[in-house]
């Protein structure tokens, strides 16, 4: 039988997220317009709102682009052509943020992580010693590619102990679901975005610098990502450009039901949730690939090798219209993963785990029920 007419679409992949039924019906207004009173006033509450998520007393800045869009404007706002940077590389995001750094003309430095798992302190203090006169050090929180989850604070500690370089972190798969701190941990630069954590569609991207970065700005040419405009600007609530507005509204109303749910309770359930998940793999006989410093946003799996990964992805979208993701690189065709990051609803985890569980069996494997049951009796319903 063919399933997919009956069941509704759900969302299992690290972006873009679920929204909830009233920031989307928010969003559903006739193209408000940007400069008037009621918007500044939205925007800067939306700052507010932001702040706690951030851990910093500073605004975090409102840009209307996609996740990287923030990156690059940590990228152009905080380094010069010729300077001396180092990322820290487990993945395809850290993959990234080096890319970035090449065509800005930067002497990228890499230290290499073998995929799946976390920097080890010494390593981080050796490249810091031996290299020197880093203008800044580029990680991220989660590294969705993966499943695995940087300590931050440790990290960034480390860091700050070892030379005098800005931190720049990337934690748009990271916030709402583990917490930041930057004011009280030292980070210099934070980025983030709509379509994660926070419940909103695609498009809208935000980025917290420290008083110190804001001291070390760069001379390059920039314009649409000068942060100082930005700056000048949202301190009164306007935006240097136009804002993708329907965003902000929804946005604005995402925000209030995190805040009311409270930062403990979301970082509480996200853990729950991930450690039902893990159990719940682990009772279908799945290998998770991440043992340990795993993310409480997405969890990647092994596919059995008598199983294509690709068409366990397509049995789940085709007939029970489940949008898992797959590995990107060198984990395309071994990996899917089940993301739980913003507003997922534990029962479609659980259903999550049951179409998982009726798609292996057409695979010849039939584990129906160990793993949704499992999941039942996890921590996520504790
Ligand atoms: C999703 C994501 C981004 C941003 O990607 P965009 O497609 O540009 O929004 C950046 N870093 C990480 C870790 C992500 O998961």
């Amino acid at each position: 039988m063919d399933t997919s007419y009956f069941v509704r679409r759900r969302l299992f992949c690290p972006g873009p997220t679920p929204i909830p039924l009233r920031s989307l019906m928010t969003s559903v207004e006739n193209n408000p317009y940007h400069r008037t009173d009621f918007f500044y006033s939205l925007i800067s509450n939306c700052h507010d709102f932001l702040k706690p998520f951030f851990g910093t007393s500073g605004t975090p800045l409102i840009l209307t682009s996609s996740g990287t869009g923030a990156m690059e404007a940590a990228m152009v706002n905080l380094t010069d052509p010729e300077d001396k940077v180092l990322m820290i590389h487990a993945g395809r995001f850290g993959e990234r943020w080096a890319e970035m750094a090449m065509s800005y003309g930067c002497q990228t430095v890499r230290l290499d992580i073998p995929w799946g798992q976390v920097p080890d302190p010494d390593d981080l203090v050796k490249v810091l010693a031996k290299e020197k006169a880093f203008k800044a050090v580029f990680f991220h929180g989660v590294e969705t590619s993966t499943g695995v989850y940087f300590p931050v604070a440790e990290l960034t500690k480390v860091i700050r102990a070892n030379s005098d370089a800005l931190v720049v972190v990337d934690a748009v798969s990271s916030l709402v679901c583990h917490e930041m701190n930057m004011d009280d941990w030292g980070v210099d630069c934070v980025v983030a975005a709509s379509q994660k954590g926070f419940g909103t569609a695609p498009g809208l991207s935000f980025i917290s610098l420290s008083e110190r970065a804001w001291q070390r700005l760069s001379k390059r040419p920039r314009f649409y990502f000068d942060l100082r405009t930005e700056k000048k600007e949202q301190s009164e609530g306007k935006t240097a450009w136009t804002p993708g507005t329907q965003l902000v509204l929804s946005l604005h109303s995402s925000l209030q039901t995190l805040l009311a749910i409270g930062r403990p309770n979301l970082y509480d359930f996200h853990a729950r949730i991930t450690e039902g998940v893990r159990a719940a793999l682990r009772a279908m006989g799945l290998e998770l690939y991440v043992p340990q410093d795993y993310a409480h946003s997405v969890t990647p799996f092994k596919v059995p090798q008598s199983i294509r990964a690709g068409d366990l992805n397509k049995e789940l979208v085709n007939k029970y219209n489940m949008i898992f993701a797959g590995g990107q690189n060198q984990l395309q065709g071994k990996v899917l993963r089940i993301a739980h990051i913003g507003f997922v609803d534990p029962f479609d985890i659980h259903a999550a785990l049951a179409g998982l569980e009726l798609s292996l069996k057409t695979h010849g494997i039939d584990v129906v029920g160990k793993g949704s049951g499992e999941f039942l009796r996890s921590a996520a319903f504790a």
